[in-house]
C-alpha cells in the first residue's frame, strides 16, 4: 500500500479561489501554484489538508 499523500491546498484570500495540489508517489518534485488561477494574486495560502474528507468536500465544490 502507497503512503497516502498529504494534499496541499492553496487558497486565494482575495476572491476565495483554492485548488489542490497532490504529492504524487512518481513526482519527487511538486509545488502548489504560486498564483490564483483566478484573478492572480501571488499572495496565496497554502496548507496541507489533514483529512480526506476534507479533500473530498473540495473535489466536489
Ligand atoms: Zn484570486
Amino acid at each position: 500500500m502507497p503512503i497516502a499523500p498529504s494534499p496541499i491546498q492553496s487558497t486565494c484570500p482575495k476572491c476565495g479561489w483554492s485548488t489542490v495540489t497532490h504529492n504524487r508517489s512518481d513526482a519527487m518534485m511538486f509545488k502548489p501554484p504560486s498564483v490564483c488561477g483566478r484573478c492572480g494574486a501571488s499572495e496565496l495560502k497554502t496548507e496541507k489538508q489533514l483529512s480526506l474528507s476534507t479533500f473530498f468536500k473540495n473535489l466536489f465544490n
